[in-house]
């Protein structure tokens, strides 16, 4: 082991349901446009292939948490997503074979600064600033996928707001797959154990307000709560 000239970083991790060993996380993958309504409801054609983005690890935030409305914007956005736990590591992953590479599912928001997402999108600029701010990954505790299930291809995904929902979808709308996510981003990057994929939100994103609590949840998945000051 080297030594370190500061203290090294500490682990980004993961609750695991019924586990008191974590999730370590290496990196966040993200989906855009993968469910044609929000596709719509964001003025783009929902058809197009899916492409890919990345938070940093430590963007990672547990359920239950609060966390402070982010600096620079005034219009954080909530975005509920399957989340995929990847368990084993490959390239060019055959749609039959992703299966055998995630360990587990959880559910995920993927905060927005949407007007920042808006001006980069004007300017064709990165949109780092909009999605990989810190603590823009809430996610859920991790459920472990037995081994002998298939992946999610059904159930109703929804996001509350104090209360009142927001969003309203089903997992089976995915214009792209959890299988083939897996085969697209595995030809642009290694997968390897502890990177997460969050796969897109279905339509009814919208603003988050100081004060406001946040719940997200996946039938037959689990659920995410957050609260922001
Ligand atoms: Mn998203």
């Amino acid at each position: 082991m080297p030594q370190f000239v500061i203290a090294p970083p500490p682990q980004a991790v993961v609750p695991v349901t019924g586990r008191d060993a974590v999730f370590p996380v290496r990196r966040i993958y993200c989906v855009g446009r993968n469910y044609a309504a929000h596709a719509r409801e964001l003025g783009n054609d929902a058809r197009e292939p899916p492409f890919f983005f990345q938070k940093p690890a430590d963007a990672v935030v547990a359920s239950g948490s609060t966390i402070a409305y982010p600096p620079a914007t005034q219009d954080l956005h909530h975005e509920v997503e399957l989340v995929l736990a990847i368990g084993v590591g490959g390239v060019d992953i055959a749609p039959g074979a992703a299966r055998a590479h995630v360990f587990g599912v959880a559910v995920g928001i993927d905060l927005t600064r949407r007007d920042l997402q808006n001006a980069a999108k004007a300017a064709r600029r990165p949109w780092e600033c909009a999605k990989a701010f810190d603590a823009s990954a809430p996610v859920g505790a991790i459920v472990e996928w037995p081994a002998t299930a298939r992946l999610p291809t059904s159930g109703r995904i929804t996001l509350d707001v104090n209360g009142v929902r927001r969003q309203d979808g089903n997992i089976a709308d995915m214009t792209w797959g959890c299988a083939e996510i897996i085969t697209e981003l595995s030809m642009l990057f290694r997968l390897e154990p502890g990177d997460l994929i969050f796969t897109g939100t279905p339509a009814g994103v919208g603003p988050i307000s100081r004060g406001d609590t946040v719940v997200g949840e996946i039938e037959g998945v689990g659920s995410v709560t957050l609260r922001v000051n």
